[in-house]
C-alpha cells in the first residue's frame, strides 16, 4: 500500500484547489460561538483583509454557500422587478447566470438580452455596447471575468467603462479572477463583484463573497425584496455593518479565510498575479510544444486547457494522471453553446500551486498521453524542458 508520504497528491483542479498547511491549521481551532466580541473581531478584519483583495472601499460580504450561492444572491436581490436582464455567456458559468434569471423570470417578473460568444471567445464589447444602447431598460448586466469552463478571460475593465455609463448595474463573475489576476473594484468601475472560496482565494470550498459599491447599495434601498429569503442581500448588508452575519456562519472557514488573505496580502498582489500568469504562460507554452491546441482564443492565467490529440480517452488520461502521478486534472464541461466533455482538459494556476506542482502535472500529462495514443509521439522530456525555459526566460 503507498502512504500520503510515497504518494504525493497534487490537486491541479480549477476549483477547489489546494490549501496551504497553515490555513487547514487554522480550521482545526475549536469552534466558538457567532454571537460574541470574539467572533465579530475575527470577522471585523476578514471584511478588511477581502476589500483590500478587492481593491474597493465598499463592503464585501461573506456568505456561507458556494459562489453560486453569492452569485444568484447578487442577480436576484438587485435586478429591479420588471426589468431586463442583459447576461453575456461564453461558457458554463456564464449559461448559469442566464439558467437562474431564467427560474426566476415568473416570480420576479424579468426578462434577458442574452449575448452568447462562441465557446472560448472573450465577450464581445461592440456587442454590448449596442444592446446596452437598444435596450435601455437593461437594469443588470452579468458577466464572467474568467470563464473557467473555457479557460477564457473576457475585457471586464472595457465592459466596465460602457455599463458605468447606463442606469445599469455590472455584477462580475470572478470567481477565478479576484486573487489570481488584476482586477480592481473600484477603480474599475464594478458595481458587484463576487468570488467564491475554493478557487483562487485557497481555502476550502463553503464561502462566498459580494463586494458591493455604491450604486448597487443604493439599488439594495430602492428595490423591493422579491420571493426569497437566505439570498436577500439586504439582510447580509445590514448585518455586515455591525461585524455580524444573519444566519450561522461556517466560523472555521471565515477564521481560516482570515489567515488565506493575509498570506496572499504578504506575498502582494501583484506578486501573486505574476506568479500566476508565469506559471500560466509556460503551462500553454508546453501545451503547444506538445503539439496541442490551445481551447481558448483570449487565454485566463487561473487556468489553461486544452484539445486531446485524436483517440485519447478523457476519462482513462485522467485517471493514469492521477492513479500513476497523484496529479488531479480536470476534463471539460458540456453546456448549451458547445460539448467540450471528454475533448479537452484543463489545469489550474491558482492559489496554493507552485512551479514544482505544475512540472510533475505537465511530465505525468505528456507520459499519459503517449501512452495512450500511437500516433502522439512527442520527443520526450519537451512539455516540462518548454516549461521550465518559458518560466525562467
Ligand atoms: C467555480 C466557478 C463558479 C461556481 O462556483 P461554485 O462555488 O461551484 O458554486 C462560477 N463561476 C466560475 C467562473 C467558476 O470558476
Amino acid at each position: 500500500m503507498t502512504t500520503d508520504v510515497a504518494f504525493k497528491q497534487r490537486l491541479l483542479t480549477p476549483g477547489p484547489t489546494a490549501v496551504p498547511p497553515q490555513v487547514l491549521e487554522e480550521m482545526a481551532k475549536p469552534i466558538i460561538h457567532h454571537r460574541t466580541k470574539a467572533f465579530q473581531a475575527i470577522f471585523a478584519e476578514l471584511s478588511e483583509l477581502l476589500q483590500r483583495l478587492f481593491v474597493t472601499s465598499g463592503p464585501v460580504l461573506s456568505i456561507a454557500g458556494s459562489g453560486t450561492t453569492a452569485y444568484e444572491a447578487a442577480q436576484v436581490s438587485l435586478i429591479r422587478p420588471g426589468s431586463k436582464a442583459l447576461t453575456i455567456a461564453g461558457g458554463k458559468f456564464g449559461e448559469r447566470w442566464q439558467d437562474i434569471y431564467d427560474a426566476y423570470a415568473p416570480s420576479l417578473g424579468i426578462e434577458q438580452v442574452r449575448i452568447n460568444t462562441p465557446w472560448g471567445h472573450a465577450a464581445d464589447v461592440d456587442q454590448i455596447e449596442q444592446a446596452l444602447k437598444e435596450h435601455p431598460e437593461i437594469s443588470v448586466v452579468t458577466v464572467v471575468h474568467s470563464e473557467t469552463s473555457t479557460a477564457t478571460c473576457s475585457d471586464v475593465r472595457r465592459i466596465a467603462e460602457l455599463v458605468q455609463k447606463t442606469d445599469a448595474l455590472l455584477i462580475v463573475d470572478g470567481i477565478t479572477s479576484v486573487g489570481a489576476m488584476p482586477v480592481e473594484q473600484d477603480a474599475w468601475g464594478i458595481d458587484v463583484l463576487v468570488t467564491g472560496s475554493q478557487k483562487a482565494m485557497m481555502l476550502p470550498p463553503g464561502l462566498g463573497f459580494v463586494g458591493l459599491g455604491e450604486r448597487a447599495l443604493r439599488r439594495l434601498e430602492e428595490v423591493q425584496p422579491g420571493p426569497y429569503y437566505n439570498l436577500d442581500l439586504r439582510k447580509w448588508v445590514k448585518s455586515h455593518a455591525k461585524n455580524d452575519v444573519p444566519f450561522t456562519p461556517p466560523v472555521s472557514l471565515i477564521r481560516a479565510q482570515k489567515v488565506a488573505c493575509a498570506m496572499i496580502l504578504s506575498d502582494g498582489l501583484e506578486a501573486v498575479h505574476k506568479r500566476t500568469r508565469g506559471l500560466a504562460e509556460a503551462s500553454r507554452a508546453a501545451f503547444k510544444a506538445l503539439g496541442l491546441d490551445l481551447v481558448s482564443h483570449s487565454p485566463s492565467d487561473s487556468v489553461s486547457g486544452a484539445y486531446y490529440p485524436e483517440g485519447v480517452s478523457d476519462s482513462e488520461l485522467r485517471a493514469a494522471v492521477r492513479d500513476g502521478h497523484g496529479v488531479h486534472i480536470a476534463g471539460g464541461q458540456d453546456g448549451r453553446g458547445d460539448k467540450w466533455k471528454g475533448r479537452i482538459f484543463r489545469i489550474s494556476h491558482m492559489g496554493y500551486v507552485d512551479a514544482e506542482d505544475t512540472r510533475v502535472a505537465l511530465g505525468a500529462i505528456e507520459t499519459e498521453l503517449a501512452a495512450l495514443s500511437d500516433s502522439f509521439n512527442p520527443e520526450p522530456g519537451v512539455a516540462v524542458r518548454t516549461f521550465d525555459a518559458t518560466l525562467g526566460g
